[in-house]
C-alpha cells in the first residue's frame, strides 16, 4: 500500500500488522529516512524505517527498545482513558478537581460550577442538549469553549497589563490575543504580543498566574535564561510546582 504523507517524505510503503507479539497493531513504514524510530500512540505502534534496513535488523531494533516501547504504551492508554469527556455524565479535570459533567436543555447556553461536599459538578446549559440528542457532545464543547474564551478575555489581559506594569515593562506589552494551539499555552514576541491558549482557564488559578508570569517575564528577557527564570520565580515563587502540573495534567484540559 501506498500513502502519502504530508510530511518531506513523499512516499511510504506501510505494511499494517506487521508484528504481532506487540500489545498493540504495529505498522512498518518505509520511507527515505536514513535512521530507525518507533512511535507511540494509544492505539498503535508505528516503526518508521529507512527502505533498505532489513526485517531482521528492524525486529533487532524492537527487541532492543522493547521495555520503552511497552512503558511507552502504557503511559499513553492511561492518558487516552484520562481524556476530558464532555458527553453528559462525563468528567473533566476543572481548576484541579476530578469534575462530572451534566448537560441541561435551554434556551440561552450558560455553564455553571456546583461545588458540594460529595464533588463538583460542571453545568452545561444550552440547546442540542436534551438527553439522547446526537450530537450533544459537540453542543456542549462549543458552550463549553465560548464560555472558556468569555473567562480568558475577561481575567488575562487585566492580569498581564497589571503585572507588566509591576515590572515596569508595562508599555513594551502591545497586545494579548487568544489562540488554542496544539504546542503551546502561551507565546510572547518580541514586538510585545502575547498570546494565550483559553483552554489554561480549565487550569487551576496558581497554573494560570504562572502562565502569566512566564509570558510576561519575556518582555524582559526574550528566551529561557537563567535571569529569565530569576525574574520568573520573584514573581511566582512556586513556579516549578506549576510547570510540573502543567506537565502531568495538560493532556486532561485538551478538547
Ligand atoms: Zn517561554
Amino acid at each position: 500500500m501506498f500513502l502519502r504523507r504530508k510530511s518531506a517524505r513523499p512516499v511510504a510503503v506501510v505494511e499494517e500488522q506487521w508484528l504481532d507479539d506487540l500489545p498493540l497493531e504495529c505498522r512498518l513504514v518505509r520511507s527515505q529516512r536514513k535512521s530507525l524510530a518507533v512511535h507511540v500512540s494509544h492505539d498503535q505502534i508505528e516503526v518508521r524505517a529507512p527502505v533498505f534496513v532489513s526485517e531482521a535488523e528492524i525486529k533487532r531494533f524492537l527487541d532492543k527498545h522493547r521495555r520503552w516501547v511497552l512503558r511507552k504504551v502504557e503511559e499513553k492508554q492511561q492518558r487516552h482513558s484520562e481524556r476530558l469527556d464532555l458527553g453528559d455524565g462525563g468528567r473533566i479535570l476543572y481548576k484541579a478537581r476530578d469534575t462530572r459533567v451534566v448537560h441541561q436543555l435551554a434556551s440561552s447556553p450558560a455553564v455553571t460550577v456546583i461545588n458540594k461536599t460529595d464533588g463538583q459538578t460542571l453545568r452545561i446549559s444550552g440547546q442540542g442538549l436534551e438527553a439522547g440528542a446526537p450530537d450533544s457532545q459537540a453542543a456542549a464543547a462549543r458552550i463549553l469553549r465560548q464560555w472558556l474564551q468569555s473567562q480568558a478575555k475577561a481575567y488575562l489581559p487585566q492580569r498581564t497589563q497589571a503585572l507588566a506594569d509591576y515590572l515596569g515593562v508595562g508599555d513594551k506589552l502591545k497586545e494579548v490575543v487568544f489562540r488554542k494551539t496544539r504546542s503551546k499555552w502561551g507565546h510572547c514576541t518580541s514586538a510585545g504580543r502575547i498570546q494565550y491558549n483559553w483552554l489554561i482557564m480549565l487550569a487551576p488559578d496558581g497554573v494560570i498566574d504562572y502562565m502569566i508570569s512566564h509570558e510576561v517575564c519575556h518582555l524582559l528577557h526574550m528566551n529561557h535564561s537563567k535571569a529569565y527564570w530569576q525574574a520568573v520565580s520573584r514573581v511566582c515563587p512556586d513556579y516549578q510546582r506549576y510547570v510540573g502540573w502543567l506537565k502531568q495534567h495538560e493532556h486532561r484540559l485538551w478538547f
